[in-house]
């Protein structure tokens, strides 16, 4: 069986569920190649239903036989779900719908094309009842959870380590969070030569089975501000100050490569060298994000100019908003006209900020706001005092973390989602515009916005269906009820 309309093959190998769908004499062909023999009118070509023979006729094109499809039969095998009843997140709105995925491609698809040009139906229909349908959410700073950390090495080595990645990543697929990116506190150089190369973009294989996919490792230092090192080893902090040469040491030169395991890197801008670091990398085509900073407004500035694009965990680990120099959260009020206003990290887990700072950094720069983590490996673990990577130990108690000698907060055990429940609350913001923050505002400021963070056709079918639940004095609560990775369901709550 031949299929002949433009643009329709990779759909019409999905609807059929065969790899070799176009061939001309028994032999298989690419769609070129079909296009050309069609072009010049080959007899032994022929076209699966008669809207497709109508659209060729309308190209100028002859197909020879016409052999209509069933319109209405589910197509076994297509691998095409349909979800309706729900309610999408599209742009700032929750908007009444069906949405049409493929579990063969992992991609959204268009809905219309398919029921009124293919005529097709799905083999399984999902009817969400009215709950939200939102892209999967996305947290761009997730130092580790269930029990294992990405700054850690252990003795067994890689083959450890990256069974343990693959441990965060199938458990943290059921809380919602599809992709993220892996993040690394301030290490020695080898333990980034070690680990990085497992910390890169994890999803190339589409395989939902492998639960939450990294998009790149996060690397949160070395090259911080002492006065600011929060529970980062002072010790192991550096200066960038030869440039792409200490980067290269630091990081090792084979993971700057492109395309490099590193997506974000967190670093101080008042450092020397460090403006010149910033467009080495931006040149990279990795992303840079000031924190750990003393950075005054001013430093702060240069540091956009330069190159970066966001700001780590804002008001944490920086210097406080001074009437006479607003230091790095200046950078919000800000023109656009003077600096592309950075995106920044915000963990709203009830500890690390007062709500009303939240507030504030919202209303300055409602398209910025990116709800993180921070969660460490203690993230899921029972309360307790545990050791912690440079001889220091943690006391966990409930979602508050501190460091035992000082009792300096110390990351955070939040899920994502609570989160968006946290900032839903403290801002009166609507679901759709908190979840913003958590799906596409991340995903631009990785340049990813077509692919992930939405409900667009050809995005990745990374999808979350979420309850919105009524919790006390007229407080929201969102549930993940359940999560699919590329258009395959793998979490649902009981
Ligand atoms: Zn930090």
């Amino acid at each position: 069986m031949i299929v002949v309309q433009r643009d329709c093959t990779s759909f019409y190998r999905q609807a059929l569920g065969v790899h070799t769908l176009l061939r001309v004499r028994g032999k298989a062909l690419g769609f070129g190649r079909v296009r050309a023999c069609l072009q010049r009118a080959q007899p032994s070509l022929y076209c699966v239903s008669s809207s497709s023979s109508l659209s060729l006729r309308a190209q100028g094109l002859r197909p020879i036989t016409a052999y209509t499809m069933p319109s209405t039969a589910p197509m076994h095998g297509s691998g095409i779900v349909k979800f309706t009843n729900c309610r999408l997140v599209k742009d700032d709105s929750l908007v009444n719908g069906d949405l049409w995925v493929s579990s063969i491609t992992g991609k959204i698809l268009n809905g219309q094309e398919i029921l009124y040009e293919h005529r097709t139906a799905p083999e399984e229909i999902v009817d969400l009842g009215g709950r939200i349908l939102s892209p999967g959410l996305i947290d761009t700073q997730l130092n580790g959870a269930y029990g294992f950390d990405f700054s850690v090495i252990p003795e067994d080595g890689a083959l450890a380590y990256g069974k343990g990645v693959m441990r965060v990543n199938r458990n943290l697929v059921a809380t919602g969070v599809t992709s993220y990116l892996p993040t690394l506190t301030s290490q020695r150089p080898d333990v980034y030569h070690q680990a990085l190369p497992l910390l890169g973009p994890s999803g190339g294989a589409r395989d939902a089975s492998c639960g939450s996919e990294s998009l790149g490792a996060h690397c949160e230092g070395p090259f911080l501000n002492p006065t600011k090192n929060g529970i980062h080893n002072a010790s192991v902090l550096q200066e960038p100050i030869r440039v792409i040469s200490s980067l290269a040491a630091c990081y090792g030169p084979d993971n700057l490569d492109n395309p490099s395991p590193i997506k974000l890197i967190t670093l101080a801008p008042e450092l020397p060298g460090a403006l010149s670091s910033i467009q080495a990398l931006a040149a990279l085509g990795i992303q840079v994000s000031i924190g750990h900073s003393e950075a005054s407004y001013e430093e702060a500035k240069s540091g956009i100019k330069a190159g970066a694009s966001m700001i780590t965990h804002l008001f944490n680990a920086m210097r406080p908003l001074h009437h006479r120099n607003p230091g790095i959260f200046g950078l919000l009020g800000t023109a656009s006209s003077s600096i592309p206003k950075p995106y920044f990290g915000i963990i709203a887990d009830g500890i690390h900020l007062h709500p009303t700072s939240i507030k504030i950094a919202w209303n300055a720069h409602p398209d910025g706001l990116i709800l993180v983590t921070d969660a460490m490996r203690l993230a899921g673990m029972p309360d307790g005092t545990y050791d912690w990577t440079n001889g220091s130990r943690i006391i966990k108690n409930g979602a508050l973390l501190t460091l035992e000698e000082n009792d300096k907060i110390a990351g955070s055990s939040i899920q994502l989602v609570d989160c968006v429940t946290n900032f839903l609350n403290w801002t009166g913001a609507s679901v759709p515009k908190a979840l913003k923050a958590v799906t596409e505002t991340p995903a631009r400021m990785l340049g990813l916005e077509d692919v992930k963070g939405t409900l667009k056709e050809g995005a990745d079918a990374d999808l979350v269906v979420l309850d919105l639940q009524g919790a006390a004095e007229g407080e929201r609560k969102l549930v993940v009820d359940e999560v699919w990775k590329f258009g395959t369901k793998v979490f649902a709550r009981d």
